[in-house]
């Protein structure tokens, strides 16, 4: 009967240690936990003190302390408060001696006090401070044990209830030493759930961004594990291997790189780096692009093999840039020789004209018209080398304020003489209000010269010449319109390179000497044209270097 009634107490003790338990299983509900283990203690603290003692009528021996030790703990002020109305309520319900009440009022007046002094630290602590505290608070309760056995010394009892009183005060001890390990292993469990949930969501995170960052890189990146399949490629390479689509690529053997790049000394990188050499480099052509490609090792944090990574650079834009910048580089050279010797050149010619002109004087007048005839192609000489000069030297020019149009008025009459020489009819259309520009005359002169001239020369008789300046927002436009024959496509880029011509006595200076002209004024130089009906040159001189700059110029 007796021991029935102590398993039952037992069970009923660890009622709130086994609601944890179960509780405690899902990260969400810790949140709840309290709230929780208020309730399961409050009804194991009902059901140990109202359930029927066989024992001892008197004194109702049970393990009433743990519940009411565990709940309040665990269950802070609010769900301490609670255990202690319930305490009471139960315990008052049962008092029918003095002693008993004496007992009960110590118990209110110096356990309750130190337990609730104890909470805030419990709840603050880690779990060795928690298990001291409930060791005191248990040896605490203990008192009233013993205080308790000391005043039945005035009555006889028998050998059992020493034995019972031994039982519940050990048992009282061995449950709540028990509950309190159990609660805080779930709650450990618990907070490694919400660790592992945290970090694998990092994780997939992270893996998520890297992949992002593989997948918007400009490099291809081909990841091939150790068995030589490849397993994962980013959108470049997938670009660059179209059309094959991911599904094709993933899980093809590495022999297919022998086939997608179609390069045997790729494949032999990609052989070496798999048999253990650490990097490989090669540039290699695919597709007409030129590639940089860089085979590597890839391992695990163990230093595992685990594969290489294929990472390839289109460099087609930086050779041909790189290859640009040579050619400028010994064009710019030859230029600078070119320009030098030409110079030299300059003096030889000037005593050569001083003596012709002697002899000119000095000579019967039939002879006149020779010396005139070389006089004029030593002038033209001169000029080719002056506009050479000038081309070469990429001389800072002093500018003035000016008018567009007053320029080309003042050169008007030079080019209507020229036009009707030809038998050719010029047309002028000029905005009002151009607005004034830092202009080099000088420069503005050769430049519209040069552009009139060359669309007198490509066209024949009966052919219009119109000259065009109008005003627009950002920019003051000059259009040169020809109706001659017009340029074919693959002259049409070659057109501003010095020496291009397709005239048998041109010079092929004049355009590459305007687009010099141009950029040194901030402008921009276009040109359209149809074969068979003329060509339109369009000049674009920048009101300000922003909207030059807005204009791709
Ligand atoms: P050049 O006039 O001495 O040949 P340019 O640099 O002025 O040198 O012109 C280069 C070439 O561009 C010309 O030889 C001609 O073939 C072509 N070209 C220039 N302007 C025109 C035009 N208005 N119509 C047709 N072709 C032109
Ligand atoms: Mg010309």
């Amino acid at each position: 009967m007796a021991w029935e009634y102590i398993l039952l107490q037992t069970l009923i003790a660890l009622l709130p240690v086994g609601a944890m338990l179960l509780w405690l299983t899902k990260p969400e509900r810790g949140k709840n936990m309290s709230a929780a283990i208020v309730t399961a203690s409050g009804i194991s603290l009902l059901l140990g003190m109202l359930s029927h003692n066989p024992i001892e009528p008197e004194n109702f021996l049970n393990f009433r302390l743990v519940p009411y030790i565990i709940g309040s703990l665990y269950g802070g002020i609010p769900g301490a408060s609670l255990l202690t109305v319930l305490y009471m309520a139960a315990r008052l319900n049962q008092i029918s001696s003095t002693v008993s009440i004496i007992f009960l009022g110590a118990f209110f007046l110096l356990f309750v006090p130190y337990l609730f002094s104890r909470i805030q630290r419990f709840q603050s602590s880690g779990v060795r401070v928690r298990l001291r505290i409930v060791l005191r608070c248990f040896l605490a309760g203990c008192l009233f044990f013993v205080a308790n056995a000391v005043s039945s010394f005035s009555e006889p009892k028998d050998i059992w209830y020493w034995v019972y009183l031994i039982v519940f005060g050990l048992g009282t001890g061995v449950i709540l030493l028990y509950s309190i390990q159990a609660v805080e292993l779930s709650i450990d469990r618990l907070k490694l759930q919400v660790e592992l949930q945290e970090v694998s969501a990092n994780y997939r995170q992270e893996v998520k961004r890297l992949q992002e960052f593989i997948d918007i890189s400009p490099l291809v990146a081909i990841f091939i594990d150790n068995e030589g399949r490849i397993t994962q490629l980013n959108e470049m390479a997938l670009k660059t291997l179209a059309p094959y689509s991911r599904s094709d690529l993933i899980g093809q053997e590495y022999w297919a790189a022998r086939n997608l790049f179609g390069n045997e000394t790729l494949f032999e990188s990609i052989s070496r780096v798999m048999k253990g050499v650490e990097r490989e480099s090669e540039v290699i052509r695919f597709r007409q692009r030129l590639y940089y490609t860089t085979v590597c090792a890839w391992r695990d944090e163990f230093n595992q093999a685990m594969g290489v990574v294929l990472i390839a650079h289109d460099m087609t834009e930086l050779q041909q840039l790189k290859d640009e910048v040579d050619k400028m580089e010994r064009l710019s050279l030859v230029g600078q020789m070119a320009a030098s010797i030409t110079h030299e050149i300059r003096n030889p010619m000037a005593v050569i004209r001083g003596f012709i002109q002697l002899l000119n004087e000095r000579s019967p007048n039939e002879h006149h018209s020779y010396f005139h005839i070389i006089l004029q192609e030593l002038d033209r000489a001169n000029n080719i080398i002056n506009d050479f000069l000038s081309l070469a030297q990429n001389r800072i020019v002093e500018k003035n304020t000016r008018k567009l149009n007053e320029v080309l008025e003042d050169l008007m009459p030079l080019i209507s003489a020229d036009a009707n020489m030809r038998g050719l009819v010029v047309e002028l259309s000029i905005e009002e209000d151009i607005e004034p520009l830092e202009l080099n005359v000088k420069e503005i002169k050769q430049l519209i010269l040069n552009l009139a001239r060359n669309g007198m020369e490509a066209m024949s008789d009966k052919g219009v010449l119109r000259i065009e300046m109008s005003n627009l927002d950002d920019c003051v436009q000059l259009r040169v319109q020809d109706t001659g024959v017009g340029i074919p496509p693959e002259k049409l880029e070659r057109l501003f390179e010095p020496f291009f011509t397709t005239k048998t006595n041109g010079t092929g200076l004049g355009l590459a000497l305007c687009l010099s002209i141009v950029e040194r004024h901030h402008g921009k130089i276009q040109v359209e044209s149809k074969i068979g009906e003329g060509t339109t040159f369009i000049v674009s001189f920048y009101k300000t270097e922003a909207g030059m700059a807005a204009a791709g110029a």
